[in-house]
């Protein structure tokens, strides 16, 4: 008989109900166990459940895609001497298609019965922001039974709140602020970004806003801030449930787009396109059978976020290095989406980051991903900043001698067309001085065709310093030099050229005997008819006669030619 009496109280151990026990004035109550009912024949009525066999499980606890019908009981017991109110919230009431509420005594007897439908037309009346809040009251140490009859269109869960009456209204104000701060983040970061767009035309800029947008969309909805902050409730929101159907379509257009990968990695273009093949082909089956494409939503979802990870890990065995910042990006989305996904399916604990993983993924990853616009942008600055030295590098080496750095005499019958047609625009003088070297045979036959060469830079080197920024120095010939005077009379243009006659002569090199070594120059200054004549072959004529003149006369002296 004891043996009997053990097993059966044993066994009513086993038995035994969970009950959450109301120890004292204020409360509030998250963790606690409960039982629930899955019901799949979608027929079992208030009048039946008694004879039903409840499951115990967790509070905040997600039953999957597949369950829409579900039967909660919720026990709970008054330890304190006075009675209490209590407010039972069902925090995430705005996903449900009905709740029925069934508040029944100690002696069995259903004392209220309250029906919510948060996708029909009372819901802004029977609904508190997001949350669908049952009050009711227990007489010290006595028992209510709570049974709520919970339908959704498509995935399975709850979060329920026990709370006294400060604790409910102080949770009605602060809940889900998290939410819409971090959307109104999202939108401002969108929003920026399609300025961008709009102002530079570059395309990654519009997909990732466009992946901003429907990303939010997605949030505003699955944490409640459109039912909290807005009211907006039923069928209409639930459809910014797209937002995540269409969030890897532009994520992967914008990495096709910022990686170049049709040009560059064409397997990884090709892997990119059918994530967007995929997502879009759920976003249309979506419009036609909404539930459905929620259920395929989980699997499209998950071939994205491989895919994504796939082609990012190829990028970056293959050296592409602005991928890691994607890579690293992808890997903090990739956790915290896997750690949500394993509160969804029941593996993980709720709390804070599980039950809100895949949003803080999001953040994080859209705040890393702007980090890498930014980044992509100054490098390809850089690029084209090289691509400008480059070819500036290139237009100065073929208009330039090496040895001397003046112009070259190609660059210099180039570009005095275009003085020329400048000056004679603006009705200025133009001249010219023809410039050689005396007896350069001479200092080449002495002391070496280098030391010639040293000659040659170093009176360029002066020709150079001398010159005001309009002049154009060249070096017309072997030793022979041209410079091209805008804006200069005849009579200035020999001013400068004895000027320049004196400083050469005056310069002193070392010789490669070691000795101090002197030399002149003769110069030849004509100046343009720039009314009459249509070029400067004829100036560069008289020029060079002047020069003669000079060479004849001595050397080491001007001689103008009108
Ligand atoms: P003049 O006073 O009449 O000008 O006498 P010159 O000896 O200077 O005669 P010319 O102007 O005809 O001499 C040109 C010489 O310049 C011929 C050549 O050996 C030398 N030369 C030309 N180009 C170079 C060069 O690049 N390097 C060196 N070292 N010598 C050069
Ligand atoms: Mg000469
Ligand atoms: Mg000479």
């Amino acid at each position: 008989m004891r043996l009997v009496v053990l097993f059966l109280s044993l066994f009513s151990l086993l038995l035994a109900e969970p009950v959450v026990k109301i120890d004292s004035d204020t409360f509030s109550i998250t963790d606690f166990e409960l039982s629930y009912l899955v019901d799949k024949t979608n027929e079992v009525k208030f009048e039946d459940i008694k004879s039903k066999q409840f499951k115990q499980g967790p509070n905040r606890d997600s039953l999957g895609i597949k369950v829409k019908d579900v039967w909660v009981k919720i026990k709970l017991f008054n330890e304190t001497k006075r009675e209490q109110t209590i407010f039972l919230h069902q925090d995430t009431a705005f996903k449900f298609t009905s709740i029925e509420y069934f508040e029944v005594d100690s002696s069995d007897k259903l004392v209220n019965h309250q029906a919510i439908v948060p996708y029909g037309p009372l819901a802004k009346e029977q609904l508190n922001g997001a949350d669908a809040v049952f009050e009711f009251s227990i007489k010290p140490d006595k028992y209510k039974t709570i049974y709520l009859h919970q339908k959704t269109p498509a995935y399975h869960f709850y979060n329920f709140l026990i709370y006294s009456q400060k604790e409910s209204i102080r949770y009605l104000i602060y809940e889900k602020v998290d939410a819409v701060l971090i959307s109104g983040l999202l939108l401002a970061l969108a929003l920026y970004n399609l300025l961008i767009f709009i102002s530079s035309r570059y395309r990654e800029y519009l997909y990732y806003s466009l992946y901003l947008i429907s990303s939010t969309m997605w949030i505003l909805y699955v944490y409640g801030s459109l039912a909290h902050y807005f009211q907006i409730y039923g069928d209409t929101p639930a459809r910014f449930n797209f937002g995540i159907m269409l969030a890897p379509i532009f994520l992967a257009l914008f990495i096709q787009t910022i990686f170049k990968t049709e040009e560059k990695y064409k397997f990884e273009h090709k892997l990119l396109s059918s994530i967007i093949v995929v997502s879009l082909l759920n976003f249309l089956y979506g419009i036609v059978d909404f539930t459905t494409a929620l259920e395929i939503l989980a699997l499209s979802h998950n071939y994205a976020l491989i895919v994504f990870l796939w082609v990012a890990v190829n990028l970056y065995i293959r050296g592409d290095k602005l991928v890691k910042i994607f890579l690293f990006a992808h890997t903090f989305y990739l956790f915290f989406s896997i750690y949500a996904l394993m509160y969804f399916t029941g593996f993980a604990d709720s709390n804070y980051i599980s039950s809100r993983g895949t949003s803080i993924g999001l953040i994080i990853e859209a705040l890393l991903l702007s980090y890498l616009v930014a980044h992509k942008f100054k490098i390809m600055e850089e690029e084209k900043e090289q691509e400008r030295l480059k070819q500036i590098e290139l237009k100065l080496l073929a208009s330039t001698d090496p040895m001397t750095k003046l112009y070259n005499r190609r660059y210099f019958t180039e570009i005095s067309k275009e003085v020329l047609n400048i000056s004679k625009r603006e009705k200025k003088h133009l001249s010219i001085l023809m410039i050689d070297i005396d007896r350069f045979k001479r200092v080449n036959d002495t002391y070496g065709h280098q030391f010639g060469d040293e000659v040659l830079i170093n009176l360029s080197r002066l020709l150079l310093d001398t010159q005001r920024q309009s002049d154009i120095v060249c070096r017309y010939g072997g030793e022979e030099f041209v410079i091209l005077l805008p804006n200069t009379a005849l009579q200035d243009a020999t001013y400068l050229a004895e000027k320049l006659r004196k400083l050469v002569e005056s310069l002193t090199l070392i010789s490669p005997k070691n000795e101090d070594f002197n030399f002149t120059v003769s110069i030849g200054v004509a100046q343009i008819d720039v009314e009459n004549e249509a070029d400067i072959e004829q100036a560069l004529k008289r020029a060079d006669d002047a020069l003669y003149e000079a060479k004849n006369s001595g050397r080491n002296r001007v001689s103008t030619k009108r």
